[in-house]
């Protein structure tokens, strides 16, 4: 007769895989049920093909999460070192850029692999193109996970189906919502996050348009709801680049309530007040006789110039002199104000994460459900989205490998 516990897993991407080297190593029986034909293919697309695993810099303060003193004590228990420890017990090398860790290789396929590698050594069992449909609990304590094509028996259910991001083809259809809500779990709206943010306004630049280092901040009337600093990208259709994809989710979140919201790009992030008050003294000072295009040459990027002065409706063949010195003023203080009213989200095939999920508060310590005891709700289906940098798979480590741990030993 044996004793060791049967773990189903309904998921092969990040956490599902980390899960189920958790269980395995603590002597459990594996199965993971995945709904496409192979593991991790969001994962394998992650960081340009690269994969960003990680981030040396690490705390609970780069997650939107309902409870951060919760995030901490998971990340206490599974943080960067132990994600780095893990992977390296798997023959992954890591490198640093700047605190960013990826696979050496360059490839993001090296980390599926290698993770594949070590669930194949410890003997979990996988079920391809079976799509996870119900989770039932019986009256002897253990589940039957109903799929598409069969069913399978287990002591422990660890629900690990991500969210709606990412294009289609790597099975984020957001399955694992309705089987967690019929289990009776709740679930925090979701949005798509990491997104670039759509505007429709004429004066954009055409096609690709201007990459420039800038402050975002992002209003509702007076009440700052976001600000961020890095490249900003602004198109035709919008604004994009790091900073605006860190304040997407949050953005997503007010627009769905009907809020409008408004982005304040500042081109200058290194003046202050005074420092920038000194410099539009002096660009006053140039002959009266140049051009105002001939000014703002010097100035900023000449994309970001022809936006501003199509905002103005002013020529930039007007002499300075006819400008008059206030509105050459008002012109050049628009470059740490120009604001811009968003329209929208991309949507989520455009995304890398989802904002919301299943509530914290349904999970235990250990990633439980409280009112389903035995089943377990990791990675991107809880409501947990971290900041660009590694740090959503780094909840995906977290989260999967305390699952898989607990999940061995009810
Ligand atoms: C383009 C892109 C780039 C990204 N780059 C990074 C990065 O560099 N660094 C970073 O930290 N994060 C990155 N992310 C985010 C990261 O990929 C996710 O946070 C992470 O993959 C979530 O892991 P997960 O296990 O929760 O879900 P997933 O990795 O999405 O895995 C879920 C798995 O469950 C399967 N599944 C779904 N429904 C069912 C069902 N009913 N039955 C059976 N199986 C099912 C899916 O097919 C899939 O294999 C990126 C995302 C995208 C889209």
């Amino acid at each position: 007769m044996s004793f060791e516990k049967k773990v189903i897993i309904a998921g092969a991407g990040a956490s599902g895989l980390c899960a189920a080297i958790a269980a395995a190593r603590d002597g459990a029986l594996v199965t993971v049920i995945e709904k496409t034909d192979s593991c991790g293919k969001k994962l394998s697309m992650t960081g340009n093909g690269r994969c960003n695993l990680a981030n040396l810099n690490l705390s609970s303060d780069d997650y939107n999460s309902e409870s951060r003193g919760r995030m901490k004590n998971w990340l206490k228990r599974f943080g960067v070192k132990e994600a780095t420890d893990f992977f390296t017990s798997l023959g992954l090398v890591i490198i640093s850029e700047n605190g960013y860790l990826y696979p050496i290789s360059g490839q993001a396929n090296s980390v599926v692999s290698v993770l594949v590698n070590e669930c194949k050594r410890l003997g979990v069992e996988f079920c391809f193109n079976e799509q996870v449909k119900e989770v039932i609990k019986e009256d002897d304590g253990t589940f039957t996970v109903r799929t598409s094509t069969d069913s399978h028996c287990g002591d422990a259910v660890i629900l690990s189906m991500g969210g709606l991001a990412g294009p289609k083809t790597t099975g984020s259809t957001g399955d694992g919502y309705y089987i967690c809500e019929k289990l009776g779990m709740s679930k925090k709206d979701t949005y798509p996050a990491l997104v670039a943010l759509n505007a429709e306004d004429d004066t954009l630049p055409k096609d690709s348009g201007v990459r420039a280092l800038a402050n975002v901040t992002f209003y509702i009337g007076d009440e700052v709801i976001a600000a961020e600093y890095g490249e900003v990208q602004i198109t035709s259709k919008g604004i994009s680049g790091i900073p605006v994809m860190q304040a997407s989710g949050v953005v997503a979140g007010h627009l769905s309530k009907g809020r409008p919201v408004t982005a304040s790009i500042n081109f200058f992030p290194g003046y202050n007040d005074d420092e920038f008050d000194n410099l539009v003294k002096t660009m006053l000072e140039l002959p009266g006789e140049r051009k105002l295009g001939e000014l703002l040459d010097g100035f900023c990027n000449s994309n970001i110039n022809e936006m501003i002065l199509k905002r103005m409706k002013i020529s930039a063949g007007m002499k300075i002199r006819n400008v008059g010195a206030s509105m050459v003023s008002c012109i050049l203080y628009k470059y740490r104000n120009l604001r811009i009213e968003i329209s929208g989200t991309g949507d989520y095939k455009k995304a890398q994460v989802t904002k919301g999920g299943i509530s914290l508060g349904d999970l235990d310590d250990t990633m439980q459900s409280k009112s389903v005891p035995g089943v377990f709700v990791v990675g991107e289906l809880c409501d947990v989205d971290g900041r660009c940098g590694g740090y959503n798979l780094q909840w995906a480590w977290t989260s999967g490998y305390i699952a898989g741990e607990a999940a061995s030993c009810l």
